[in-house]
C-alpha cells in the first residue's frame, strides 16, 4: 500500500482540493484495505474488492481514489445513509469490514490544534496525525451479495412492460404477473413533464 502522504497527493489531484474529509477517506480506506490483508487494492488486488460508501461527499471520492472501486466498474456501492462510513468486501473470501469515523473524532481534533485557525484545517492536521483507534470504530460484519451484485455479473436484459426500457442486473420487479422496472413500479425519483 502506498503511504498516506503520496495517496494524499492523489486524492488532491483527482478531487481538485485536500480538504479534512479527503484525509478521513483516505485513512478510512487504507485501514479497510489493511484489515482485509490488501495492500495493493488498485493492482493486484483490484479484482478482490467491493465497497460500500455510505455517504456522498469528499470521502467518497477518497475511498474510491484509494481502493480503486468505482461505480462504473460496480465495485463502489453507494448507500444513502448520510454517515461517514464505508464496508469493504473480500470478494474471494466474502469477509467484510465496516469503518465509520467516530463521532468523538471531531472534538478531539479541536483540542489537538487550537492554535489553529479554521476547522478545516485543524481537522485536516488532526486527522493525518490522530491514531486510528481515536478516528475510527472497526466492525466485521457480513455483506450478502448475490451474484448480480458481483462486478463481472452477466445476465438476460428485461424489458418493462409499461414504459418499455430495458432493465439490467434483475433490477426488475415483478408484480402481479408483469415485469416492470422500478420507476414504473412506482420507486421513482422523478416525474415526467408533459410538453
Ligand atoms: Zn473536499
Ligand atoms: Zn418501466
Amino acid at each position: 500500500m502506498e503511504a498516506l502522504e503520496e495517496l494524499l497527493r492523489k486524492a488532491e489531484a483527482a478531487h481538485g482540493h485536500l480538504c479534512a474529509g479527503q484525509v478521513l477517506g483516505v485513512r478510512l480506506a487504507m485501514l479497510g484495505c489493511r484489515r482485509l490483508g490488501m495492500d495493493d487494492p488498485r493492482g493486484k488486488d483490484r479484482k478482490r474488492l467491493a465497497a460500500f460508501v455510505e455517504i456522498d461527499r469528499c470521502a467518497t471520492d477518497a475511498i474510491s481514489l484509494v481502493t480503486g472501486c468505482r461505480l462504473g466498474k460496480r465495485a463502489l456501492k453507494f448507500r444513502d445513509w448520510g454517515k461517514m462510513a464505508a464496508t469493504f468486501v473480500d470478494l474471494e473470501t466474502g469477509r467484510a469490514v465496516r469503518i465509520s469515523a467516530r463521532e468523538s473524532s471531531k472534538a478531539l481534533a479541536r483540542t489537538l490544534h487550537p492554535e489553529i485557525e479554521g476547522k478545516n484545517k485543524q481537522q485536516m492536521l488532526a486527522y493525518r496525525e490522530m491514531p486510528e483507534a481515536d478516528l475510527f470504530e472497526v466492525q466485521w460484519v457480513n455483506v450478502e451479495l448475490p451474484p448480480e451484485e458481483f462486478p463481472g455479473y452477466k445476465a438476460e436484459r428485461v424489458v418493462c412492460e409499461k414504459c418499455g426500457e430495458g432493465i439490467n442486473f434483475r433490477r426488475e420487479v415483478r408484480r402481479d404477473g408483469k415485469v416492470l422496472c422500478r420507476a414504473c413500479a412506482g420507486d421513482c425519483y422523478y416525474s415526467v413533464l408533459k410538453d
